[in-house]
């Protein structure tokens, strides 16, 4: 009881102090490394969040603002009022507009106060403007690295950080550490804090439990499925993907789902700290795409996150993408989300955009290097990776082994602080299983870009390959042997592309023989 009463006083002589807007001692922050209270305010009709932020100085005296999330840049024009409250003491501009400098560092509590606003109009979605940071009178969506202000310290680094919400007394909210608490304390990375999710307002908020563990799914708006519908759907999709990597570690797991204004029907998702924030325009139906993006953004959770990627991470975007789109739609057929057919439609797909891409034979260090600048470029690491994933299980089968062995052994030889997914690592664990020269196939078709020339001629006792023709017209880079040439051509070609055919009167009689091959 004693140590409660001391705690009680220790806040409260703090809280005295950043009242009275006066300079702070360096004790009254003992307790933790960081401190951000949040406040409400209303200015001229507009929801604004006022960010009051403590923190006790180390090594450095910068403090980074919020600048680039995703394809969103300029990110601490959301930020205004920014000061410091300690006394005889500025804040710096540098010639980066997303550091500041503290000066004179003296060894005290710092104590910073902004106010956050959105610093945008009009419909959401165009141009994923969702990423930045929503302020409404009925809600709020955030991403830590979009509107918190942080000391320049290690990202990977521990650090005691506490939340301080003071939100409207109606409001639910929820965030990547927990639900509806004004007061959280945890001991997490600058890192966690930069993919934390924080969201709060008339969001319907459900709680499932798998293994012992919460997941949260947090959504709002209108839609033509039932919460229900869409909640079992996450749940199924989730437990699916634990199974597959067999790991339970979650003790506190969001989802969210916004609407989003505009045309019909986009889905996007991203993968965040113990979360996945889900963006759809408003009033759709449950749709293939939309059990592909949370399986997708959930199998992130490994291939990406707990397995790190090297810099620059666009690399090996045709393993974190391509793989975890060959995971998406075969977890999605093992947990019943899909079928044979939508499994084979979808694959069909893939094969087709990739053999039709008009910068199909571009190497990946070019694809890498025009990927966020180039449209076009977008999709190829995601089908190339994705038919390589293919054609490695279906090798590794000849071996009594899948693609399943490879994945777990690239997550057990995961290191802290070390990027798990490079070449290397991935040739090496490859090399474990003793059937496939991966490093001829990297070479080969992902840093050279040669076009896939194999092809699986059977996917089971119900699957067949069939090659198809199709004209195209574009302009091609052609790649001989590392040197690129660009022309557009005269007329159209025609271009032979794999698709595969299931046996639809086999797949109705017996699902399990035509299903085998996937298990
Ligand atoms: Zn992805």
């Amino acid at each position: 009881m004693s140590r409660i009463l001391i705690s009680l006083f220790i806040i409260l002589s703090f809280w005295s102090c950043s009242q009275g807007n006066k300079d702070t001692q360096y004790t009254s922050l003992k307790k933790h490394d960081i401190k951000y209270v949040f406040t409400p305010i209303e200015t001229q009709g507009q929801f604004r969040l006022k960010v009051d932020l403590y923190f006790n100085p180390k090594e450095s005296s910068q403090i980074i603002l919020p600048n680039q999330w995703g394809n969103q840049s300029k990110l601490h024009q959301a930020i205004t009022d920014l000061k410091i409250h300690n006394l005889d003491t500025q804040l710096i501009s540098d010639h980066d507009e997303s550091v500041k400098q503290i000066k004179p560092m003296r060894n005290r509590t710092i104590h910073l106060s902004y106010i956050l606003k959105q610093d945008w109009v009009g419909k959401m979605q165009s141009n994923r403007n969702y990423y930045r940071p929503i302020l409404q009178k009925n809600y709020m969506h955030l991403i830590g690295e979009t509107f918190l202000i942080y000391p320049n310290w290690g990202l990977e680094e521990k650090i005691n950080v506490v939340f301080e919400w003071n939100l409207p007394e109606k409001w639910n909210f929820i965030n990547s550490f927990n639900q509806n608490k004004n007061y959280q304390q945890r001991n997490i990375t600058l890192n966690d804090l930069k993919y934390a999710l924080f969201i709060g307002g008339d969001f319907r908020i459900y709680k499932k439990i798998i293994k012992g563990d919460p997941v949260f799914f947090a959504i709002r708006g209108n839609w033509k499925f039932s919460d229900k519908k869409i909640n079992d759907l996450i749940t199924t999709s989730i437990k699916t993907t634990r199974h597959f990597w067999k790991d339970y570690s979650f003790p506190h797991y969001l989802v969210s789902l916004i609407p989003t204004k505009g045309d019909c029907c986009y889905h996007a998702g991203t993968a965040l700290k113990n979360s996945i924030a889900l963006f759809m325009t408003e009033g759709q139906y449950i749709t293939a795409d939309l059990k592909y993006i949370i399986t997708h953004e959930n199998f992130h959770t490994w291939n990406g996150q707990k397995m790190t990627r090297q810099i620059p991470e666009e690399n090996v975007f045709w393993f974190s993408e391509g793989f975890t789109n060959y995971y998406t739609r075969l977890l999605n057929l093992r947990s019943g989300l899909i079928d044979l057919n939508g499994y084979i439609k979808s694959y069909n797909q893939a094969l087709k955009d990739y053999y039709t891409h008009p910068q199909r034979l571009l190497q990946n260090r070019q694809v890498s290097n025009q990927f966020w600048k180039n449209r076009n470029l977008y999709q190829l690491p995601y089908l190339k990776g994705d038919i390589l994933a293919h054609l490695w299980n279906h090798q590794l089968k000849s071996n009594n082994l899948n693609l399943d062995d490879f994945m777990r052994l690239m997550l057990r030889s995961s290191i802290s602080n070390q990027p798990t997914i490079n070449n290397s690592n991935i040739v090496n664990n490859m090399n474990k299983l003793n059937t496939i020269d991966s490093n001829i196939d990297i070479t080969r078709y992902i840093e050279q870009g040669n076009l896939f020339a194999q092809h699986i001629n059977n996917m089971g006792k119900c699957i067949k390959l069939e090659m198809k023709n199709i004209n195209v017209t574009d302009n091609v880079q052609e790649n001989h042997w590392g040197a690129i040439s660009t022309y557009k051509k005269p007329s159209s070609k025609i271009i032979k592309f794999p698709q595969y055919k299931l046996n639809k009167k086999l797949y109705s009689e017996n699902k399990e023989l035509c299903l085998a091959y996937f298990e």
